[in-house]
């Protein structure tokens, strides 16, 4: 064990069963990536970048995000670190966005919609992380996505990002690698589509289990539907997993079931090996799944012929 209690020494854990598994963190400051990296995480597999943005009456420019990320990458220097773009609509307002009132928030012009819907906004964020990701192995992550489309869309935006900084012989990282959020139940049964569109997936059980379960996350008369072991949840996590398997990319648990330690467990049973939580909870999950191993039996006994 290290100084905090973590039994994770290269950001992995070794289960008895042979299987590896990489504990990632999920930041939105500097203080927390300085204890995420003090636990022992092996990158950051969520970056939030919502507090850039909110409380505030204007867009953050281009340098001060680029300042803010490049604080937190510099954190974890020589580590792998996912960014994600700008999550903001349904329970996340932003006064200078185009956002009228809608009656359903979390069903509305949220994520990576929004952003689609802001294109200078969202150029500007993108040139900010490929500047603030020079010399760092950054990969940028979208949120909410729903359709390829989307993703196609979004990888356009990028593009032109890279063409003006470019043309402007302004340093950033190039080529970086562009992935989804996996959130929405309409991702995970088309997952085989985007799985060949996406170089990496993130499921976010958060969201996944609310628009699985039609319960919105967050009210407390709904306490009892916040379970992502849900069946219906883990059967569509194991549909993402395979998928994945088909065109070799990566894919991780970045919602709060990867750092709820039971949750975890079943987490691997679908055939997950990367797990992402808050810094608190790396050495609890870290002991449980040392500690354990999962007959192989159950990863794949129960797949559809
Ligand atoms: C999720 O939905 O599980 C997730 C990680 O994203 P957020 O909680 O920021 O919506
Ligand atoms: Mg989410």
């Amino acid at each position: 064990l290290d100084a905090s209690g973590s039994p994770l020494t290269d950001g992995s854990i070794a289960m008895k069963d042979g299987r590896r598994i990489e504990l990632w963190a999920n930041v939105v400051g500097v203080g927390d990536a300085k204890a995420a990296v003090k636990a022992g995480a092996f990158g950051i597999g969520l970056l939030r970048t919502e507090m850039m943005f909110l409380d505030r009456q204007e867009a953050p420019g281009e340098i001060e995000q680029m300042r803010e990320l490049k604080a937190i990458f510099d954190v974890f220097a020589g580590k792998p670190i996912v960014v994600r773009t700008l999550d903001a609509g349904g329970d996340k307002p932003v006064p200078y966005m185009n956002m009228p009132e809608e009656a359903n928030p979390f069903l509305g012009v949220r994520g990576l919609r929004l952003s689609l819907a802001e294109p200078a906004i969202f150029q500007t964020q993108l040139r900010a992380i490929l500047r603030a990701a020079a010399g760092h192995d950054v990969r940028i992550m979208l949120p909410m996505v729903t359709q390829v489309d989307e993703l196609h869309a979004a990888r356009r935006a990028l593009d032109e990002a890279h063409a003006a900084l470019e043309t402007a012989k302004i340093d950033h990282r190039w080529p970086i690698d562009l992935g989804i959020m996996v959130e929405v139940p309409a991702t995970a049964l088309t997952a085989k589509q985007f799985a060949h569109a996406a170089d990496f997936f993130s499921i976010g059980t958060n969201d996944l289990t609310q628009y699985t379960l039609a319960a919105e996350r967050g009210n407390p008369r709904l306490g009892a539907f916040a379970d992502a072991t849900h069946p219906a949840v883990l059967s569509l996590i194991r549909d993402i997993v395979e998928a994945a398997g088909e065109t070799n990319i990566p894919v991780s648990v970045c919602g709060e079931a990867a750092g709820d330690a039971d949750a975890a467990l079943l987490l691997v049973a679908c055939g997950v090996t990367k797990l992402s939580m808050g810094a608190a909870s790396l050495p609890r999950v870290a002991k449980r799944l040392l500690g354990t191993e999962i007959n192989p039996g159950v990863q794949r006994s129960t797949k559809r012929a």
